[in-house]
């Protein structure tokens, strides 16, 4: 019996500690965890200076609210900023809180504009979260079904392909693009580069707002701050949540240029935006995410790639993604329906699926070589089993 809401097809398994890469169940087994929470906990779980900054905020400041001015705030704002190469930041508690106020910025913007119906652009498989209007900017027909989803606010045009946004500039009422750099839910799927200098110059030439959705990709996770710092552009509006709190929910929507100055004083707000102790965590987390931490996550993403590539590319996988955001497509005689169980029963290992054919490993940034040796050998054996299980 449960009195939780049927949203989430859950695992019939519960852990009850965490260590770096490693979950326990309370009879203390052991689980490797290859998603980190969905790309949250990106410096492992229970990081002993994210703990330490936690419970030393938590008894010294938790909460005032904004009417008043945050020190942990505007440090954290600094910090964030800099390294996203940003001019400021709104910090919500959420993803798709962080893109709904990406998504009311563009409204102003075009508000501003005179434009009377604005539209933003977004891409077929992408995922911005669950409020109404981020719901809405997603493709997936699962997340939006009988939602009654804000259809009329959104164009939708298959992702990677910048002509298909280049045909839609005769469109006035456009007034943003929203992208994810690389797309998380919808099958780690890799833009050609040069991809996102497109966009950029069709925005530029447009006078739209390029908004990039970096709640999975930023923060290290594909070996830069952020995986736009991978191309020559910088975006208009960024927004980024996840690893930005190491588990701690905290999300954030920055602006830099011609996106600068769009909200003022009651404008948007959010009781629980930036608190004390969220900020803190912004901090502490911002504190260890240095070159040498994201270089790691290259190197070791770059070999856990190889590795397995190395064993199966003859069996027709290939690789997506970039740093420790993993992909690997099956090809479609390899049944993945029990992948994810076979992998967390018979080696305790934790993966997922998504996109229909992609096994998704989404580890720790700072993985040591030895925990990634661990991962490669365990995958290895999960990927053997899932050939010799399925008809060639
Ligand atoms: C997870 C995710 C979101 C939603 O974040 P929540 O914190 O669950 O609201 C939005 N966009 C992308 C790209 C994501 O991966």
């Amino acid at each position: 019996m449960t009195y939780l809401m049927p949203t989430y097809a859950r695992q019939p398994i519960s852990f009850v500690r965490g260590e770096g890469s490693y979950l326990y169940t309370a009879d203390g087994t052991a689980y490797f965890d290859a998603l980190t929470g969905i790309a949250v906990c990106g410096l492992g779980h229970c990081h002993p200076d994210i703990s330490a900054a936690i419970s030393e905020q938590a008894s010294t400041l938790i909460h005032t609210s904004n009417l008043f001015g945050v020190d942990w705030q505007e440090k954290a704002g600094e910090m964030l900023c800099k390294a996203a190469g940003m001019d400021e930041v709104f910090f919500a508690n959420s993803g798709a809180e962080a893109n709904e106020c990406a998504l009311k910025l563009a409204r102003l913007y075009a508000h501003q504009q005179g434009k009377a119906r604005p539209k933003v652009v977004v891409m077929e498989n992408s995922f911005h979260g669950r409020t109404l209007l981020s719901v809405s900017a997603t493709a997936n027909p699962k997340a939006r079904a009988g939602f009654f989803t804000l259809d009329d606010d959104f164009v939708r045009v298959p992702f990677n392909d910048a002509q298909a946004v280049m045909a839609l500039s005769d469109d006035a009422d456009i007034c943003a693009v929203l992208v994810e750099p690389i797309q998380g839910e919808g099958g780690l799927h890799t833009p050609s580069d040069g991809y996102l200098e497109e966009l950029a110059k069709i925005c530029d030439d447009n006078n739209w707002l390029l908004m990039l959705d970096e709640v999975q990709t930023g923060n290290g996770r594909t070996g830069k701050y952020f995986a736009y710092q991978h191309s020559t552009i910088t975006p208009d509006v960024l927004t980024t949540a996840k690893g930005l709190g190491n588990g701690f929910p905290i999300g954030a929507c920055m602006v830099r240029g011609k996106a600068v100055g769009l909200f003022g004083a009651g404008s948007h707000g959010s009781t629980y935006g930036g608190t004390p102790l969220g900020s803190r965590v912004v901090c502490a987390v911002y504190e260890l995410l240095d070159e040498a931490l994201m270089q790691n996550a290259q190197a070791q993403g770059e070999a856990i790639r190889t590795a397995i590539l190395q064993k199966f590319a003859t069996q027709g996988i290939s690789v997506r993604g970039r740093g420790m955001m993993i992909g690997f497509a099956m090809p479609d005689t390899v049944d993945l329906s029990n992948a994810v169980n076979l992998a967390r029963d018979e080696h305790h290992l934790l993966i997922n699926v998504t996109g229909g054919n992609v096994i998704r490993l989404l580890p720790a940034l700072n993985l040591s070589k030895a925990d990634t040796q661990v991962l490669i050998d365990k995958l290895a054996a999960v990927f053997a089993q899932l050939f010799a299980q399925s008809p060639r």
